[in-house]
């Protein structure tokens, strides 16, 4: 279903965009069953690794449809945006979410109850017939609707009771688009923690309704119980830093976030590229050989665009010690300096992070203008933004 290409991308863009407009704002929240998704555009893998840019998709649409008839599909595409933005004004929630993941793995091991439950959910074995079946469509296809996401995310933590944190991680490790804001932020809106006390809980007859008829699940919880998290602290708006480049001889380094360095705007060509990708688990657990597996052929398929598009080889390296590969290339190439894609809040800008500061040349991070046009307007509710999107569009000329 999804092949980490560009090729693929634009198949599938092309196979969906007659029907962005009032086709899917009617049937959008319709969960027909696997393989059966064509009422979404099922972009999500690759607008996550950006094989395909928003850009590129909102030009598209806006190009087939007025803004009114397709509204709805280009405000779910700014949702991403949102809450990408949304992390990078409070970064400790990423920090927090991975802090408590650890502490509940640890709980895992001592409380067999929790471990029973828990392992019941992930393999499918509670007995909620809705809820098996999608835990068994996520690990099978790497993939679930939206609607079935909330859905599941909502049993999971006010019907089974079992911590968010361990929902989330069990998403990101099998979703092929498993993205730190994206999922992070979703399982918090549904568990009431994104827009405070304002939970989400799944109804029986709306599942009933939007599967067509396919589940009619009893004993789902009614109520949401109130979770409790410290206070957040006042968010910081995103610094967009000089991407003044010191010398021309420098090297552009690729990752699993950013997966289109050929449309970016340099001053010069780099004098080298390295693509990196890394195969250690995405958490305490272990992640899907079909999550790992499409993102590190994402970063494959960057260096090989790049390489046909500007002549300059690209180093593919899938391999968990970026330093000393960092270390290795930077002296080999005589480089004074580095660049990548701007790298959001997530592990990649962790470990990218952490394996220049043991370098002696800067490293120059060049932030899109979609990101550096959206994120800003992501310091609170989605409403804020959803007020800018006509004016985004035509500042970013996608429309
Ligand atoms: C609990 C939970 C976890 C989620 N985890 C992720 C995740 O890890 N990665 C991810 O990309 N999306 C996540 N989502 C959002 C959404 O479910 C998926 O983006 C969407 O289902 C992907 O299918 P699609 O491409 O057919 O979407 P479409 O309906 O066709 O939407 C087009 C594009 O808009 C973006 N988008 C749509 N809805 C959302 C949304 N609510 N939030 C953010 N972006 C959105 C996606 O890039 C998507 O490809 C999550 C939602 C929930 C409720």
């Amino acid at each position: 279903m999804w092949e980490p290409t560009k090729q693929a991308a634009n198949k599938r863009l092309q196979s969906f965009v007659s029907k962005a407009g009032k086709i899917y704002a009617a049937r959008r929240n319709i969960d027909a069953g696997a393989g059966q998704h064509a009422n979404v555009s099922q972009l999500s893998p690759w607008i996550r690794h950006r094989l395909i840019l928003e850009e590129n998709v909102l030009a598209e649409v806006s190009a087939k449809h007025s803004f009114s008839s397709a509204e709805k599909y280009i405000s779910e595409v700014f949702w991403r945006g949102y809450f990408k933005g949304w992390l990078e004004h409070r970064p400790q929630i990423w920090t927090w979410y991975k802090r408590n993941l650890t502490q509940q793995a640890q709980q895992l091991e001592s409380d067999a109850d929790l471990s029973r439950r828990y392992e019941a959910a992930i393999d499918g074995r509670t007995g909620i017939d809705c809820f098996d079946h999608w835990a068994e469509e996520l690990v099978k296809t790497g993939y679930l609707h939206n609607h079935a996401r909330m859905w599941f995310a909502s049993i999971w933590i006010f019907t089974l009771r079992l911590p968010w944190e361990l929902g989330a991680d069990f998403f990101y490790r099998n979703l092929l688009d498993g993205d730190p804001a994206s999922n992070t932020c979703s399982w918090r809106w549904v568990a009431g923690l994104h827009t405070k006390g304002k939970s989400y809980i799944a109804r029986p007859a709306n599942i009933e309704d939007f599967t067509l008829g396919r589940f009619k699940p009893t004993g789902l919880a009614e109520q949401a119980i109130a979770l409790e998290e410290p206070e957040l602290s006042v968010p910081t708006p995103p610094q967009f830093p000089s991407e003044d480049f010191p010398s021309d001889r420098y090297g552009l380094v690729f990752h699993d976030e950013d997966c289109a360095p050929e449309t970016l705007a340099l001053p010069n060509l780099p004098s080298a590229a390295l693509a990196l990708s890394d195969p250690s688990p995405r958490s305490v657990f272990s992640t899907a050989s079909l999550a790992r597996d499409f993102t590190s052929n994402a970063v494959r398929e960057a260096a090989r665009t790049f390489e046909t598009d500007t002549g300059i080889q690209c180093v593919d390296c899938n391999d968990s010690n970026w330093s000393e590969i960092l270390e290795d290339w930077v002296n080999s190439e005589e480089l004074d300096a580095l660049a990548t894609v701007r790298l959001p809040v997530g592990p990649t800008r962790k470990r990218l992070l952490n394996a220049c500061s043991q370098l002696s040349i800067p490293l120059i991070e060049i932030t899109r203008p979609y990101d550096r046009a959206v994120w800003p307007h992501a310091s609170h509710g989605f409403f804020g933004l959803r007020k800018q999107i006509p004016g985004l569009l035509a500042e970013l000329e996608l429309c």
